[in-house]
């Protein structure tokens, strides 16, 4: 979830003393009241290194993969009147904290249909894949997703996030969105009500559950062979054999943060088993065992190099979130 939408917790959960132990128990009972009856999948402590492409992160006091969209309201409700915090995870541009996330994470892994609409509209479910939605467009022989070939999130956050590349952006296909606000209500938004920025999109409150796309007759043939062409292109220039979470810092005006990186002569540099990719230097990978504080440490490093070298300010792309 964007991170203004985060509700406060109701209460302080300190443990440790009379007080706090009281307070703790109302924490755990106010969590349990926020999943009570739902019928999708409920896990508690649940490690959200499974979770993420990065591969790293400690536990969410409770995960919750709603069953459907009327599962998801409910949830929604529940969590308000609780007053217990939410995130929404699709986990490709995260960096998730070694001690997690307190409160509820919600993941759309069950909001995944596509329908195709007229005039050449699809509307896919916010747990689409970025991947299937591709591949959905391609067997319709339906252009202007090309932009996005070999970008790994879902829907929901591609469309948070205004994911992108040099050859277009979330904001150029997207016609409307669909949200439940944080009453558990749905909304429907056209997109020229929302302000796109580089990998951002200014929404309204609420989780993005939908998105439709608007997209135009093509060549099947022709889109295949574009969408081939920019996977080679990745699998050529980033590493994608390691888990990550794709590009660390936006690119300046101008100017490329991964070639600031490598001229910084930071390419391969390593905090524990986090270490900047030694094929894309705007990638940081997990050798292994990362932590979500060496990673930290390493984009510290990264920062201050770069920045006294260059006098350039990298700005993360990267969201980290969690428990400091
Ligand atoms: C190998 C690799 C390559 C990549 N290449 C690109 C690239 O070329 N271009 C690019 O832009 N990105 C790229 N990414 C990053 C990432 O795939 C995108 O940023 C994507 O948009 C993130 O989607 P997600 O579903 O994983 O969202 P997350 O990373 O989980 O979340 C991103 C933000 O969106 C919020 N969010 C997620 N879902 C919802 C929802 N349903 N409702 C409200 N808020 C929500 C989250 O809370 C978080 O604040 C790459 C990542 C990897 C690992």
């Amino acid at each position: 979830m964007r991170e203004g939408m985060r509700h406060r917790p109701g209460i302080n959960m300190t443990a440790g003393s009379p007080v706090g132990q009281t307070l703790h128990a109302q924490g755990a009972r106010n969590l349990r009241a926020a999943v009570a009856g739902l019928r999708g999948e409920v896990r508690f402590k649940a490690s959200l290194k499974d979770f993420t492409s990065f591969r790293i992160g400690g536990p969410a006091d409770a995960l919750v993969i709603p069953a459907d969209l009327e599962d998801l309201c409910r949830l929604m409700r529940q969590v308000h009147d609780a007053k217990v915090p939410l995130f929404v995870i699709g986990g490709t541009n995260l960096l998730v904290r070694d001690k997690g996330i307190r409160g509820v994470v919600v993941n759309l892994a069950k909001l995944n249909a596509i329908h195709d609409e007229p005039d050449h509209v699809v509307y896919a479910e916010g747990g689409v894949g970025m991947p299937t939605l591709m591949k959905h467009a391609i067997s319709r022989s339906l252009s202007g997703l090309e932009w996005a070939a070999g970008i790994p999130g879902t829907v929901a956050g591609c469309v948070v996030m205004n994911a992108g590349t040099r050859l277009g952006e979330m904001k150029d296909a997207l016609k409307a969105v669909r949200l439940v606000d944080p009453r558990g209500q749905v909304v429907d938004c056209p997109a020229s009500a929302v302000r796109f920025t580089y990998r951002r999109a200014l929404l309204p409150r609420g989780i993005v559950v939908g998105a439709w796309l608007q997209l135009k007759p093509g060549s099947r043939e022709k889109i295949e062979g574009v969408v081939k062409e920019y996977l080679r292109r990745r699998r050529d220039t980033q590493p994608l054999a390691l888990p990550s979470a794709g590009c660390v810092f936006k690119n300046p005006p101008q100017d490329a943060a991964g070639r600031l990186i490598e001229a910084a002569g930071l390419k391969g540099a390593r905090v524990g088993d986090a270490q900047v990719s030694e094929k894309h230097a705007n990638f940081m990978v997990n050798l292994g065992q990362a932590r979500a504080a060496d990673v930290i440490a390493l984009i510290k490093k990264v920062g201050r190099a770069v920045e006294e070298q260059t006098g350039v300010t990298l700005e993360l792309e990267l969201k980290i979130v969690g428990q400091p």
